[in-house]
């Protein structure tokens, strides 16, 4: 199938759309839908927004001018992905553009959900519409690249995260100095605080071992971009942690990942043992609290952990110029890894540090 300059055109102001919903959809796909007229005039469009709100055609049809209602039976529609074909939250978008019979539907990508998978697109067509699939497929499906890792392998996408010092060490303390409480260790300055939490908040869960939970006390929220936080989860099957922890009381929503199931200090417990392995870990997280993508956000035995079990999708590390001279070793950065596809940038500097953002080897978007 080859798609018109205009077409493409229109998917991409789709997609743009789509990512505006980027903090808040998941679990959800981010989807953007884009309503053109016969004269190539966009008259309508939507994104999803959030978990159990509208879905995008639904907000693209409510933004059409009483002026443009009569434009619709002629129009385009441009989705990014499949329309759905099942009452869920809200009701099925398939029904909706068949109800309207527009001339044309062009999709970007499939939903590999079993709910719709394909039945959308026959919806449509046996009502007669022209649908075309695959507009901008690749991209599109490298944007909703943690909802199709969720819908294949059923669990969650997994970032891992850190900063160390040019001479690649995480804290600069010695060991005796590393003590509950004492706090998080600055590797890199100020500046790339704003960066960190657009990490932080373009993920749905938050990891971190019980370790660095009691020496550095992190609060693991989201303060210099205007997102939601992610949940917390709490590493910590030996029950390490204290019931006092300041991470208990902030974080009602925090899922406490413990050894057996006798915890009383989450409301949320999740029963994990070391050698069940991180794959079970990731499994449980995402059949049992809906986790869609994860940051891991440390210490270096988790992060190594998530390393030599190859349960990780993307790698996101600041390094400062600054050396340290001896502490706490850094996660040896893995030899094969690949850039980010379509001309996203896999580094860059911000202030004095720089960042590397490069996935595991088995994602090549192309
Ligand atoms: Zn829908």
């Amino acid at each position: 199938m080859t798609f018109s300059a205009a077409d493409i055109r229109f998917m991409r102001t789709a997609m743009k759309l789509a990512e505006r919903g980027k903090y808040t959809a998941a679990p959800n796909p981010l989807v953007g839908c884009v309503i053109v007229s016969a004269e190539n005039q966009i008259i309508g469009q939507g994104w999803h927004q959030a978990f159990g709100g509208p879905h995008a055609e639904v907000e693209a049809f409510e933004s059409i001018a009483m002026d443009d209602q009569a434009a619709l039976t002629q129009s385009t529609w441009y989705v990014t992905l499949e329309p759905c074909n099942h009452v869920g939250k809200t009701p099925a978008c398939a029904a909706l553009i068949e109800r309207i019979r527009p001339k044309r539907v062009v999709i970007g990508t499939r939903d590999s959900n079993p709910e719709v998978a394909g039945g959308g697109i026959d919806c449509l067509r046996e009502a007669g519409i022209q649908v075309e699939v695959g507009c901008l497929a690749n991209e599109l499906a490298w944007q909703n690249r943690r909802f199709f890792w969720n819908a294949n392998e059923k669990r969650p996408w997994v970032v891992l995260k850190w900063a160390e010092s040019i001479d690649g060490f995480m804290d600069g303390r010695p060991r005796e100095q590393r003590l509950p409480g004492s706090g998080g260790f600055p590797i890199t300055s100020e500046t790339s605080q704003a960066l960190t939490h657009d990490w932080r908040a373009l993920e749905q869960g938050i990891a971190v071992g019980a370790g660095t939970a009691i020496i550095d006390s992190p609060q693991l929220n989201v303060r210099s971009v205007d997102a939601p936080s992610p949940q917390i989860v709490l590493l910590d099957p030996d029950g390490r942690v204290p019931s006092h922890h300041p991470l208990f009381q902030r974080n009602i929503d925090l899922i406490h990942v413990v050894g057996d199931d006798s915890d009383k200090n989450a409301s949320r417990g999740l029963s994990w043992q070391v050698e069940e392995g991180l794959d079970v870990l990731l499994e449980r997280l995402f059949s049992q609290h809906h986790l869609s993508s994860l940051l891991v956000e440390g210490g270096a035995a988790v992060l190594n952990d998530f390393l030599n079990q190859g349960t990780w999708n993307e790698i996101k590390r600041w390094t400062s110029p600054v050396p340290t001279d001896g502490g706490l070793s850094a996660p040896r950065f893995p030899e094969r890894t690949v850039p980010l596809p379509y001309g996203q940038a896999s580094s860059g500097k911000l202030g004095a540090d720089s960042w590397e953002n490069r996935l595991h080897p088995r994602h090549l978007f192309d």
